[in-house]
């Protein structure tokens, strides 16, 4: 069942979303060249605090992992594609590519968003890859209204992608968010047009391309968090929450 969020719970989404946007771009304001991710995660875990909210990837738990997930954000960087934990040894260098996830719970409900900054000077086909990926997520939202449906969803981002040469991470999906971070539906980076349920007045989601230069596959390092792409090749993520309205979408996480 997918839930469907009245004006009441969207003004409390709105809330949720407008911490996620505050934590990322002081996040961004604060990437350079030799600050460590733990650093990152400290800043956003008081600015969260401050606001009232509460980390929602912190303490997070899997079934089957033994840890739960430690940081407030997921750092992921380069070849890494999500779910990378914050730590004081991991240095970002310039040229590196990070992608941070911000999830904040207030008020009972989540706000969820993610986006990839390049460190300093990047390189040509990294700076191509931020462009694709931040471009499959436009295309995605844009066809995300009122009749539409996952796989037109799904379909946008795959048929960006994948003309371009570029591999789309299938493991991993968007997913409803509300009162709990995770819903119904998933959102698969790929689809058939016409095909998965449609989308309706009310549905909050979080869209979030996963997109990488390689081969097709990914794998979990033995921290059993950090999703890296198996042939070691660049990855990027971009992720914004969503509202189906009787037009435009509602976009809850509007980061620029
Ligand atoms: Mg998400």
């Amino acid at each position: 069942m997918v839930s469907i969020k009245n004006e009441k719970d969207i003004e409390c989404l709105r809330k949720a979303g407008k911490i996620v946007v505050d934590a990322l771009n002081l996040v961004r304001d604060n990437i350079r060249p030799g600050v460590d991710t733990l650093t990152l995660d400290m800043k956003a875990e008081k600015l969260i605090a401050d606001s009232g909210a509460r980390p929602a990837f912190k303490g997070y738990t899997v079934p089957g992992v033994p840890k739960p997930f430690p940081g407030t954000l997921c750092i992921s960087i380069n070849d890494e594609v999500v779910h990378g934990i914050p730590s004081e040894d991991r240095v970002l260098e310039e040229g590196d590519i990070v992608s941070i996830d911000v999830g904040v719970r207030i008020d009972g409900f989540y706000g969820d968003a993610a986006y990839t900054f390049p460190v300093g000077r990047i390189s040509p086909e990294r700076e191509a890859l931020l462009k694709v990926t931040r471009e499959c997520l436009e295309r995605a939202i844009s066809v995300a209204r009122e009749g539409a449906t996952l796989g037109d969803v799904g379909h946008a981002v795959e048929s960006w992608a994948a003309p371009r040469g570029y591999g789309i991470v299938r493991n991993y999906a968007g997913h409803g968010i509300g009162r709990n971070l995770h819903e119904a539906p998933q959102i698969p980076n790929f689809g058939v047009p016409g095909r998965g349920i449609t989308l309706k007045k009310g549905m909050s989601l979080a869209i979030e391309p996963m997109i990488m230069t390689g081969k097709e596959e990914v794998r979990t390092l033995k921290d059993r968090w950090t999703v890296v792409t198996a042939d070691g090749s660049d990855a990027a993520h971009f992720e914004k929450t969503i509202v189906i309205t009787g037009n435009d979408p509602e976009v809850i996480t509007p980061w620029e």
